[in-house]
């Protein structure tokens, strides 16, 4: 099977020290659940978020104390800033001048011509590019009313109108999010979008729900519209810690060999043959691998019938034979080690090849 090819027609759009877009990897955001203006809860929540591997990070900015907080923030974190604003120009001239990355604002809904005129040439002056969100949820009136409910359709209509406002001005560093909790309406609207304009695209499913039922409606609404090519950058919405939303954005992205930055685990779902306590052995890998950064496929099978023909594909792996385990690489074994220490032996081996990928 051939590799998913992104978007490379999309503008690329500098966000800090990112390219979104362009033939750049897919990045992964999330957005905090902190009172924007407490920044120490902030920042350690965003601490928490880097650490999983969010790349950019949103904050609400929905009033003068939030906006105000924006340069202490921004200095104590290592990932880029987006400020997320409604209506308010102020606060969208406040947070550039507080040295964000990314404003979220559509400018449609700013008001007065000279407002938008001050956004545009603040965010100009510092490089700052604005991120348009429609949002099948909260479409201009006019739209709805034309097209009698949400549609995909309506959703770009919506999309192009912020656009058009935009470019007029000569700006053209814009991402386009088109959100809809459908997840069918969303992949029509991020289907269309694409055929349409050629900014970078963020993709999402809001409101999916909860940790259990939220993944899994957005590994699959993001998972048909990623699997098309379209989508720059990703966020996970779930009723959820953030970090979970970061968590799962990785698992989709490894799922497509989008994220080459992160360790897969292949583990088998075990059957009457199982020699060895699988399931625990295989959280426990999981999260060991959590914290590596490169792309190495682990594999955790309960026998040693099928387990090492079967897991081909990993790097390393082992596999449960009676009172011991087999370590093997690309499913040939290397070595047998005892069943108590199979767990650290493996553990070793993963960095061991996460040392030999960086040191290539
Ligand atoms: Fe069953 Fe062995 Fe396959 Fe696991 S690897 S599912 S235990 S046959």
């Amino acid at each position: 099977m051939g590799e998913i090819i992104h978007r490379s027609k999309t503008r690329p759009v500098r966000v800090g020290p990112l390219t979104i877009g362009g033939s750049n990897e897919v990045i992964i955001q999330s957005m905090t659940t902190t009172k924007t203006h407490d920044v120490e809860a902030t920042v350690a929540q965003i601490r928490r978020l880097e650490e999983a591997g969010c790349q950019v990070v949103r904050v609400a900015c929905p009033d003068e104390r939030a906006a105000a907080a924006i340069p202490e923030i921004k200095k104590r974190i290592n990932i880029p800033l987006v400020a997320d604003i409604h209506f308010d120009y102020k606060l969208a001239l406040k947070a550039i001048e507080g040295g964000v990355d990314k404003i979220r604002i559509n400018p449609g809904n700013i008001g007065r011509r000279e407002k938008v005129e001050a956004v545009v040439k603040a965010a100009k002056e510092r490089g700052v590019p604005i991120r348009i969100g429609v949002n099948a949820g909260s479409l201009e009136k006019r739209i709805l009313e034309k097209y009698g409910y949400p549609t995909a359709d309506g959703m770009v209509e919506s999309a192009l109108y912020h656009i058009r406002i935009l470019e007029e001005l000569d700006f053209h560093d814009i991402i386009v999010s088109l959100k809809a909790s459908d997840v069918r309406l969303a992949i029509e609207a991020y289907e269309k979008a694409a055929r349409t304009f050629d900014y970078p695209l963020h993709v999402g499913i809001t409101e999916a729900g909860t940790l259990f039922s939220g993944t899994i409606k957005s590994a699959v609404g993001l998972g048909a519209i990623l699997s098309k090519g379209i989508g720059n950058t990703i966020r996970v919405s779930l009723s959820a810690d953030p970090v979970e939303e970061v968590k799962v954005a990785r698992e989709i992205l490894k799922t497509f060999g989008l994220a080459s930055n992160a360790a897969t685990l292949i583990s088998c779902p075990t059957c009457g043959r199982i020699e060895i306590d699988l399931i625990s052995i295989a959280n426990e890998i999981e999260d060991y691998i959590a914290k590596i950064k490169a792309p190495i496929k682990v594999a955790v099978l309960g026998c040693a019938v099928n387990g090492p023909g079967e897991a081909r594909e990993a790097d390393i792996g082992i596999a449960g034979a009676r009172g011991e385990g087999l370590l093997f690489r690309h499913g040939k074994i290397v070595r047998k080690v005892p069943e108590e220490q199979m767990v650290e032996e493996l553990k070793k081996e993963i960095d061991k090849l996460a040392e030999e990928y960086f040191a290539k």
